[in-house]
């Protein structure tokens, strides 16, 4: 594989096999190998991007108008009403495979689906209101 040549790249490519759910021009979605339940799914990009900071506007618009239907098809299968959608960039934050990709986890009552160990505290002010003002302004700016 190249540098910027991924498992993922390989799946796209038709080089090694998956449990294709879609595919169009732009994007592919697959079962996930390693399931936290079942129909847990990955929607990927073909563009061949590490992060989602790095992503296309194209590529962009068709992940968003694509996950919601995806997520009803596999609700619709699986029989699960609840689920998460996952989407990790760097290894610190949990990534495993640098091609940019969207987990949909089914959701099941016996618990089945993503665990949740995540920590949060209550909110810095002083922090939160320079940080927002100073997002809001490279926003506005078009970054
Ligand atoms: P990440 O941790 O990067 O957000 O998630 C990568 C996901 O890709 C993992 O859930 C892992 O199970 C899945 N994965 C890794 N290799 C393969 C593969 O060869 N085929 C499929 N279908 N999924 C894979």
């Amino acid at each position: 594989m190249s540098e910027e040549e991924t498992i993922f790249s390989l799946i796209i490519d038709g080089r090694i096999p998956s449990y294709k759910l879609y595919e169009d021009e732009l994007i592919i979605a697959i079962l996930d190998i390693n399931p936290f339940s079942p129909g847990h799914a990955l929607v990927i990009p073909k563009e061949k991007v590490a992060t989602l900071d790095k992503l296309s506007e194209k590529s962009s618009a068709a992940i968003g108008a694509l996950l919601p239907k995806i997520s009803r098809a596999i609700l619709n299968i699986t029989g699960a009403t609840e689920f998460n959608v996952l989407q990790n960039n760097g290894k610190k934050a949990f990534q495993s495979v640098f091609h940019v990709h969207f987990h949909i986890i089914p959701k099941f009552e016996d618990g089945r689906g993503l665990q949740f160990p995540f920590k949060s505290t209550p909110i810095d002010h002083e922090e939160a209101s320079i940080m927002s003002e100073k997002i809001q302004q490279l926003l506005l700016q078009g970054t």
